[in-house]
Formats: structure tokens, sequence, C-alpha cells
């Protein structure tokens, strides 16, 4: 088995991301020694009903933290606005720095099948922070990774693309029904999204809705509760699949 750092480091658009589409892979990855950090690329402050931008803010900063405490993980938001991401040249660099303080062995980030603008540009600056993060010539403080990270593709919030098109097979599923009610715990915490849901995209039940969503990713699976994933296996980027050894006994794989 090649060796890699037992850090994983999630980047998703908003607070709430990780605990809709991944948090059952990251307390599989937790009960297997590996420590967990999470960040979102914006502050989530649009994500409010009856508090400015700036409540908004605090408000999402404080859910995000209690649900990453649950796997003991740390939270970081890395400063873009919500709603108005764009990959830029300082996203990059702080990404990178990111990156580099943590030093993961595995990195996570949104597909560019996905439905909303910020998730698409959030796994955009990942990818390129990723293949970045171990030149020397970055203009970055953080000193450069000996190891492009393995990154890996979360799910996007329907089982279509951006057009609606089915989306491509996944790489892997991963069977997390022994993890199903740690992630209900991590999600409990984002009550402030339960409103926003209802208003943005008509579903009534923002924690019943993600259950299910597992529930049905699972049935796809063969199991009752799932997510799925694709590895980043672009030029540029090792290929090694590590998840795929670590969490052999959850993974229901597919070859394309
Ligand atoms: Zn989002």
């Amino acid at each position: 088995m090649e060796t890699y750092e037992k850090r994983v480091l999630i980047i998703q658009a908003h607070p709430d991301d990780t605990e809709s589409w991944c948090a059952g892979a990251l307390a599989l990855l937790r009960s297997k020694g590996y420590a967990i950090s999470i960040a979102t690329m914006t502050d989530g402050s649009l994500g409010g009903f009856g508090m400015t931008r700036e409540e908004t803010r605090n408000c999402r900063y404080e859910e995000a933290r209690k649900a990453a405490a649950e796997l003991d993980a740390d939270f970081t938001m890395i400063g873009g606005q919500d709603g108005f991401l764009f990959d830029t040249q300082e996203m990059r660099i702080r990404t990178i720095e990111l990156i580099r303080r943590v030093r993961p062995g595995i990195v996570l980030g949104h597909t560019p099948f996905d439905y909303h603008s910020d998730h698409r540009t959030a796994g955009e600056i990942t990818e390129i922070a990723c293949l970045l993060s171990t030149l020397p010539n970055v203009p970055c403080e953080e000193p450069p990774l000996e190891k492009t990270p393995l990154f890996y593709r979360t799910a996007p919030l329907t089982f279509s693309d951006v057009l609606g098109y089915p989306l491509p097979e996944p790489h892997f599923y991963l069977d997390i029904t022994s993890v199903i009610e740690k992630k209900m715990a991590m999600l409990s915490h984002h009550k402030s999204q339960i409103e926003v849901m209802r208003v943005m995209h008509g579903i009534e039940d923002f924690f019943a809705f993600s259950k299910e969503y597992n529930r049905e990713i699972g049935l796809k699976a063969g199991v009752t509760y799932g997510e799925y994933y694709w590895q980043h296996r672009g030029g540029g980027f090792q290929t090694y699949p590590l998840i795929q050894k670590e969490l052999k006994k959850w993974i229901i794989e597919k070859e394309i």
C-alpha cells in the first residue's frame, strides 16, 4: 500500500454541503484513524432569512463548526462570497495555503457536473490548488507539499448534471449505513437551512430529504444508505485508490 498522510481535507462551497454529501465517508475515514479538516470556499451569507448577511455568516460558521466537532474536525472558511464565488488568483492562493497548512493525503471537492455555480467554481479552484500545492514558485507563505494529494469528487444534489442529463457512473459507491446517524447528527446542526431549502428548492423537510437521498443511493448500490464518488483521474494527478483500499469493507466499486 502506498503511503499518504492520514489527513483528509474536504473543500465545499457552502456550510452544510459537506454534511449533505460526504459526511458518511468522513465518518468512516475518521474511524480508520484519519484526521478530518472541513473548509468552505464561501461564507454562506446568502443562506439565511430574518438575519443580515453578517448575522447569517456568523450563524452558519457556528453551525458548521459544531457539525465538524462531531468528527473532531476543524472548520475553516476560505473567504469567498456566497453566490459570487469566482476563480481568482486570490482564491487559488488562499486555497493552496490551506492545503499546504493541512498537508492532506486526500482532498475532496465538488464535481464539474453540479447544479450550483458556486459548487462548480469551488471544484475548479480546489482541483488546480491540489495540482499547484507541490510547486515551490507559487507565491505562498506555506512550504510546498512533497506529493500532490489524491483528489476525489463528491456527488451533486440530484442524480443529474447541470443540464438535467444523467450523471456518468460514479467510480464507487460507499455503504454508509453504519454511520448514517452520525451524518444526521452533523447535518442537524444546520437548522438555518431548513427554511432556505424550503424556499429555494421546495424541499419541505431538509433533513428527511437528505436521509432519503442517501437511501436512494443505497438502493442503487444494494445497501441501505449510500454515498457515491469519483476519483479525479485526469492528467497530472496521482490515481492511487487510497479511499477504495482504506474503506474496502464499505465500497461497492464500479468499473468504467
Ligand atoms: Zn452548496
